[in-house]
Order: C-alpha cells, then sequence, then structure tokens
C-alpha cells in the first residue's frame, strides 16, 4: 500500500473500496472482507448508504482472524444532509454501526443546508479524538475556498467526483493552495463512456500489461488523487488494487487530458431539482431530537 500524508499528518492510503449501492447487507460484509483479504486499507462508506454494520462486521472479522489490526485501517464515513442539525447523534450512531470507537475520516456529504454549522460540530468531535480527519465532500472550487476561509480546521479531504471524463483541474488547484487531499468518488465514471473498453485507455495499458480500469486509476494516483474503486466482483476487486508496478508517462497523461468533457454526467449540483432530490432522501426514519 502506498499512502499520501494529510495536513494533520494523518497518513491515508492512495486506494480504497467503496461500498455505495452494495446494498445486499451479506453481500457488503463479504466484499468489503474479501478487499481487506486483498491488501486494501480503506473502507469509505456513509450514513446513507445503509450498509455501515456490514462495513464493521467485515472488519471485525478481518481483525478477529488476524488479517489486519484496527489501527492499520482507514475507516471513512459520512453524515448524510437530514442530520445536519443532530450531527453528535449521527457521528455515535456510525460509530456503533460500525463497531468502532473512532472514524478515521469523518466528511459532511453534500455542502448543502447548514453544513457550516455541522462541520463546527464535526470540529468539537476531532479535537475530542472521536475523529482522527475531517472533510468534505462534492464541494466545488469556490465552494471549498469559502469553508476554507470560515472554519479553524481545514477540511484533510474532498471527496469528488474525479475521472477521465471530468478532470476538475480547477478543483485539484483550490485543494492544493488550501492543503487539502482530493479523493475521487466515481473513479470509473460509475462505467459511463465506456470507460472499461475505451480505446485509449486500453492502448496505454497494453504498454503496461494493465486494463483499462487500472490506467483510469493510476492516472489519478499520478496526480496525487486518493481512489476508492468500487465492485462486488472478487477478480476486480483484486484488480483494481493491483496498479503499484507501473507508472505512467508523460505521453499517456497527455493523451488521457484530452479525454475531459469539463462536466459530470453523474449528477448535476447546480440543477435544483436535484438540489430538491437530495434534501428529499433519508438516512434513516426522523429521530425525536431533545433539545
Ligand atoms: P465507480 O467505482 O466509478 O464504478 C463502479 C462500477 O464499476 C461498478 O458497476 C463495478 O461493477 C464496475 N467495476 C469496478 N471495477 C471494475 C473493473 N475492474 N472492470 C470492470 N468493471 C468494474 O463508482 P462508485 O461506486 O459510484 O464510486 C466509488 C465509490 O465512491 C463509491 O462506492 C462510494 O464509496 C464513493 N462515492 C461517493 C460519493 C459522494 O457523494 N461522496 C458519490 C458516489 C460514490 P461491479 O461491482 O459489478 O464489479
Amino acid at each position: 500500500m502506498e499512502y499520501i500524508t494529510l495536513n494533520n499528518g494523518l497518513k491515508m492510503p492512495l486506494i480504497g473500496y467503496g461500498v455505495y449501492q452494495v446494498n445486499d447487507l451479506k453481500e457488503c460484509e463479504e466484499s468489503v472482507y474479501q478487499a481487506i483479504v486483498a491488501g486494501y486499507r480503506l473502507i469509505d462508506t456513509a450514513a446513507v448508504y445503509m450498509n455501515e454494520e456490514a462495513v464493521g462486521k467485515a472488519i471485525k472479522r478481518a481483525v478477529d482472524e488476524g488479517i489486519v489490526k484496527r489501527e492499520d485501517m482507514f475507516i471513512t464515513t459520512k453524515l448524510w444532509l437530514q442530520d445536519y442539525d443532530d450531527v453528535q447523534t449521527a457521528i455515535d450512531t456510525s460509530l456503533e454501526k460500525l463497531g468502532l470507537d473512532y472514524i478515521d475520516l469523518y466528511l459532511f456529504h453534500q455542502p448543502m443546508g447548514n453544513y457550516v454549522g455541522a462541520y463546527r460540530v464535526m470540529e468539537d468531535n476531532y479535537r475530542e479524538g472521536k475523529l482522527k480527519a475531517i472533510g468534505v465532500c462534492n464541494s466545488y472550487p469556490h465552494v471549498l475556498a469559502d469553508l476554507c476561509e470560515t472554519v479553524e480546521v481545514i477540511p484533510a479531504v474532498n471527496q469528488i467526483e474525479l475521472h477521465p471524463f471530468f478532470q476538475q483541474p480547477l478543483a485539484l488547484q483550490t485543494a492544493k493552495q488550501y492543503g487539502v487531499v482530493c479523493e475521487a468518488w466515481g473513479p470509473f465514471a460509475e462505467g459511463g463512456h465506456g470507460i472499461f473498453t475505451h480505446p485509449v485507455l486500453s492502448e496505454i495499458g497494453k504498454k503496461y500489461q494493465k486494463t483499462a480500469a487500472q490506467v483510469a486509476l493510476r492516472w489519478n494516483i499520478d496526480r496525487g488523487v486518493v481512489v476508492i474503486p468500487k465492485s462486488v466482483h472478487k477478480e476486480r476487486i483484486e484488480q483494481n488494487i493491483d496498479i503499484w508496478d507501473f507508472q505512467l508517462d508523460e505521453q499517456d497523461m497527455q493523451k488521457i487530458a484530452e479525454l475531459d468533457t469539463g462536466k459530470s454526467d453523474i449528477v448535476n449540483h447546480f440543477d435544483p431539482e436535484f438540489v430538491k432530490m437530495v434534501h428529499s432522501v433519508k438516512a434513516h426514519e426522523e429521530r425525536k431530537i431533545n433539545k
């Protein structure tokens, strides 16, 4: 495993395993376990994925079997919008579901609603040590800059959509300016743009006996971006982490730079209907807040 150092000194694996849309909990547990066996040390879940318990079970199993120590794992989960006014309960619930006494990286999932207020409670938990690092998701450059100018603890990570077809150079530049590490969600564009058989990526891969998928991951890592590919297939889980024995050259990087479409085909944070839809998504039943 190779690591990147966050702005608070914590070491974060450059590749992790994401579990968005792994809704079958048995499958989720087994896939996370297989990922740990394959060498992944970073697991990326979220309250709204509703599979934190399955992730926790897989970690426990791997720890109990002596495959890994808790302290060698880097567990990320995320605060859902529904809980921005009850962050403490959300953090404590995630800890309980994961079966952990600290979370390595805690992110707010969307820069919507009262996200600055939510972040302040995340800062308190960071100072207490319940969260080893805190950060954000889906924060476009102007949002990240605004937040960094507002808060006390600069986010360690901004998890955003990043793949060869949506490269977001300004996001990388802004993050670098503030000492924030970018983490790529959807590193395969969720399978879009024919990425797995894309002629440019496949051609580059042939030079190194690698697949288009491996080239796409290596490209982000070579830009200093953490990747968290998702797969529920053992051979793909293994393939996706087998990326340490090659590096892309200048020409390869140039060819991939030309694939950028400058936009997402997956989400549109600038569309009011999308924002409305996000607000309607629930991670759990409403809680009674005693305040
Ligand atoms: P992704 O990793 O870009 O793509 C996943 C798709 O690629 C699945 O259909 C998977 O199929 C397929 N796949 C994986 N490896 C493959 C390979 N080597 N060859 C062929 N097909 C392969 O999409 P994602 O799951 O949306 O993104 C990754 C992670 O980012 C998520 O799991 C989640 O943890 C995080 N995320 C965060 C946000 C956010 O708002 N913060 C949003 C989206 C995602 P199989 O599973 O069938 O193999």
